[in-house]
């Protein structure tokens, strides 16, 4: 059995994991990220794949597959830039190399997630899959036909900036009005609610919990349950959810589109079921009906998964 170690790197934390030629993980290693700096960050990761190459044996050959967020230039292994990390034309890849003593291959963290999901997860067996993260923000990846859409610069799958709501949306990271991710992410949630709040003059689903334990999931359990002003918000930010999603779907026909990150957990009689009814309504020129929408499968290991994966079979 072949192995390789994939590693995803986020703003907050490093992981890694050696990974087989199936897909499967052993143990994963993580460290807290604490600053920003390329020379800190490269000592990070080699601190996790060392403890992960300590399974596979003393001199084991071995691949590091490394998901790191930004735009990345996978043939130059160049960070070309990284808001997470602040990092601009960062070589990276030979950075890591000359580090850890191993062949790197790097890659853009949800591009990494999108191979994982694809090859091993809901994803499987499809040619036409969109991996759709919702979390602080949103991200993913595109495989069409099999393959997976890198872009002429890199960018492609950068769907959390597609404009959605141009005159009435909620201000982006990235200072464009009304993007998908202002609009449907995560943290969109607690926008909406805010939003809400003078219709609901009665509601404690915002002054009932300190401000420091606001999220999507104080959200989803609370409309849940039924708290009117949880089931408007989580209805408003569904719409806009499902706003987007059927432009991806006009974009590319997929078979299936998984969602991912914190707020893809969700029930499916609150998530995916609604949200199936709504892209319906709005998908017109593409056919009807043929985009399963379902929660993705492998969760945080996606990422871990997706880059051993690329370093062992390269890029699908
Ligand atoms: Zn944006």
């Amino acid at each position: 059995m072949k192995w390789a170690i994939g590693v995803d790197l986020g703003g907050t934390h490093v992981a890694a994991a050696p990974v087989d030629e199936r897909g499967r993980l052993r143990n994963t290693y993580t460290r807290e990220l604490e600053a920003h700096d390329v020379k800190y960050v490269v000592g990070e990761v080699a601190k996790v794949v060392d403890k992960a190459a300590a399974l596979l044996g003393k001199n084991a050959k071995f691949t590091v597959g490394v998901g790191s967020p930004g735009n990345i230039e996978e043939r130059t292994g160049i960070v070309r830039w990284s808001p997470n990390f602040g990092w601009q034309d960062v070589p990276l890849r030979d950075k890591l190399e000359k580090k850890l003593g191993h062949p790197v291959r790097l890659l853009n963290d949800a591009r990494c997630a999108t191979i994982g999901e694809y090859l091993y997860g809901v994803g499987k067996g499809a040619r036409d899959f969109v991996l759709i993260t919702l979390g602080t923000g949103i991200g993913g990846g595109i495989v069409a036909n099999g393959k997976l859409l890198l872009g002429h610069a890199m960018g492609a799958g950068e769907m959390g900036h597609h404009v959605i709501r141009a005159d009435t949306g909620f201000t982006c990271t990235c200072g464009k009005i009304g993007c998908f991710e202002a609009q449907a992410s995560g943290t969109a949630l607690l926008r909406h609610a805010l939003a809400l709040a003078p219709s609901f003059p009665r509601s404690t689903l915002l002054t009932g919990t300190p401000q420091a334990d606001w999220g999507s999931k104080m959200i989803s359990r609370a409309a849940a349950a039924g708290d009117l002003h949880a089931v408007a918000t989580w209805n408003a930010w569904l719409r806009d959810l499902a706003c987007g999603v059927a432009n991806i779907i006009a974009f590319l026909n997929p078979e299936i589109i998984a969602l991912g990150g914190g707020v893809g957990r969700t029930d499916d009689t609150l998530l995916a079921q609604p949200l199936t009814k709504l892209v319906d309504e709005q998908t017109v020129t593409v056919p009807k009906h043929q985009t399963t929408i379902v929660r993705a499968k492998l969760g945080n290991e996606a990422g871990i998964v997706g880059a051993g994966t690329m370093a062992l079979h390269g890029i699908p």
